[in-house]
């Protein structure tokens, strides 16, 4: 995520400036459902554990939401929607104060908020503070000003009539959201809802909750009218279900697998036909050709496979690399990786800490072993770190080939396979032979080729000589099964307003 912040490059933080320190001993406040600004326990009086995968210890006990609450929040939603509310009566300048209020907060409580999502997480802190928090306040206060930029169009049809479109807010969006990017993906959805004017029912993935509960304490300090944020922590199956099932709800959006965003969609169709966004599973290729600065593919392969423990939907997780290059390639790949700091994320020289929980744990190491088992070469780790929980080393295969199980499945943790190609032609087939199509990468300095691979690789996002370059202002989404509709950017406008057609009969006839 190198451009999502002038301060970090490939991931990892300009360690020039001055860094900033986790809070070691935070009290964790909010861990209640958030419903009309106020906190309530769950309706059932269950209550679920959220756990450090660092130390894998129990860090408290949440609220568990399940469909009462989310009617709940629904309702409150609904009636933050209706004719006549303070939301809906507010000016859309206002509703852009709103989230660059918001945003202020962010910046305020941006250590407390970075140090929530690593105990949450186990993503080392200073990637939180610059990567994800840097990625929401900017996010935040492109959407801010949108706010009051949101226009319909008059329409030429003939003298007697007058057309024109009104986008209007779709109403109560639903939002559900992964444990890897627990926060960064909230405000993804969150923003561009608020900014167009809609109200919220948010559940948070049951393994990271707590930074999304802060944010309902900010939310009503900034001053949103009840009912306009609502969030419901909880399981997937039951709170999840409520949310992509109910009646009331007017549009979802996902982020998380594509097993579950087909659920979604089908529960969508099955209810009432609710508006769906998904952003869901990558198995990205990253081609490098012979002509490419080596150092700067090299890393940003690196970097782009490993950031974020390789939980990314991002994730570069399949390398292409011409020929002539590929024994220099593999070497200097083996080299970083060797070197790359696994430990407390806690710790500033910390590059990569541990899985989120056991079962991707146990699913990262079975496909490492279906890759030794398939006769990819293991170039280094293909183990876990012994004695240390959920930790994994970070691990390179060459040598391998397309039918392996590591070029076609989505691994989601630290491991970068190596392939090797002749041509341009072949490697656009290989890298489109995937049912997924979130981002690619190319590095290479001959423009032809850069604009020939850009036009086409099929993924909603195509890197030249970058990786992770995410920007709020520039759409992000898949083609094929990595989801539908785009965030971000002026695009993600569309995927919360509903076109309205006004046309207006003149009663002067023209003679
Ligand atoms: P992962 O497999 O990586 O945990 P998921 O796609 O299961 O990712 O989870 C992403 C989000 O989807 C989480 O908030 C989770 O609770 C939610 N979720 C899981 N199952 C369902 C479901 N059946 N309906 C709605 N949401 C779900």
């Amino acid at each position: 995520m190198a451009a999502v912040n002038g301060a970090v490059e490939n991931g990892q933080p300009d360690r020039k400036v001055p860094l900033p320190r986790p809070l070691r001993s935070l009290e964790v406040k909010y861990t209640k459902i958030f419903i009309n600004n106020e906190w309530h326990e769950s309706t059932s009086g269950k209550k679920f554990p959220t756990y450090n995968p660092s130390t894998l210890e129990k860090i408290c006990d949440i609220e568990e939401g399940d469909k009462p609450d989310v009617d709940n929040a629904v309702e409150a939603a609904k009636a933050a929607f209706q004719r006549g509310s303070p939301w809906r009566q507010m000016d859309a300048l206002s509703r852009g104060r709103l989230l660059h209020k918001l945003a202020d907060l962010l910046e305020r409580d941006r250590v407390i908020l970075a140090t929530l999502e690593t105990m949450d997480t186990g993503k080392p802190f200073l990637q939180a503070y610059f990567i994800d928090l840097e990625g929401c306040i900017k996010t935040l206060r492109y959407y801010a000003g949108w706010a009051d930029k949101i226009q319909g169009r008059t329409i030429p049809v003939d003298e007697n009539f007058v057309c024109f479109t009104r986008h209007e807010p779709m109403g109560v969006c639903g939002a559900i959201t992964p444990w890897n990017f627990p926060l960064l993906m909230l405000v993804w959805k969150m923003a561009p809802a608020l900014c167009c004017g809609n109200t919220l029912v948010i559940k948070p993935a049951e393994q990271t909750p707590l930074t999304s509960l802060y944010i309902g304490s900010l939310i009503k300090e900034v001053g949103f009218p009840p009912g306009v944020v609502n969030i419901v922590p909880g399981y997937g199956p039951t709170a999840g279900a409520a949310i992509s099932t109910h009646h009331s709800i007017d549009k979802i959006a996902f982020t998380g697998s594509t097993k579950v965003g087909k659920l979604i969609k089908e529960a969508a169709s099955k209810s009432n036909l609710k508006r769906v966004t998904l952003e869901l599973g990558g198995k990205n290729p990253c081609i490098v050709c012979a002509d490419a600065d080596l150092d700067l593919a090299v890393e940003c392969a690196h970097q782009g496979v490993f950031f974020n423990q390789g939980q990314c939907c991002t994730a570069a997780s399949r390398v292409f690399v011409e020929e002539q290059i590929y024994p220099e390639f593999v070497k200097r790949s083996v080299e970083f990786a060797k070197k790359r700091l696994v430990g407390d994320p806690f710790d500033a020289r910390t590059e990569q800490g541990p899985q989120i929980d056991q079962n991707q744990f146990d699913k990262i190491l079975e496909l490492i072993e279906s890759g030794k088992k398939e006769g990819a070469k293991l170039e280094c780790g293909g183990l876990a770190i012994e004695d240390r929980g959920l930790f994994i080393k970070p691990t390179v295969f060459s040598e391998v080939t397309d039918n392996m199980r590591i070029a076609k499945e989505e691994i989601f943790g630290p491991v970068q396979p190596i392939m090797k190609f002749k041509s341009i032609e072949e490697v656009i087939k290989r890298a489109n032979s995937t049912e997924y199509g979130l981002t690619a990468a190319v590095f290479t300095k001959n423009l032809d080729r850069a604009l020939t691979l850009a036009s086409a690789l099929q993924s909603g996002t195509v890197w030249i000589n970058c990786y992770n370059a995410l920007y709020a202002q520039a759409p992000f989404g898949g083609f094929k099964m990595s989801g539908n509709g785009r965030e971000l950017g002026e695009y993600a406008l569309a995927e919360y307003t509903e076109v309205k057609t006004v046309t207006i009969k003149l009663s002067q006839k023209s003679s």
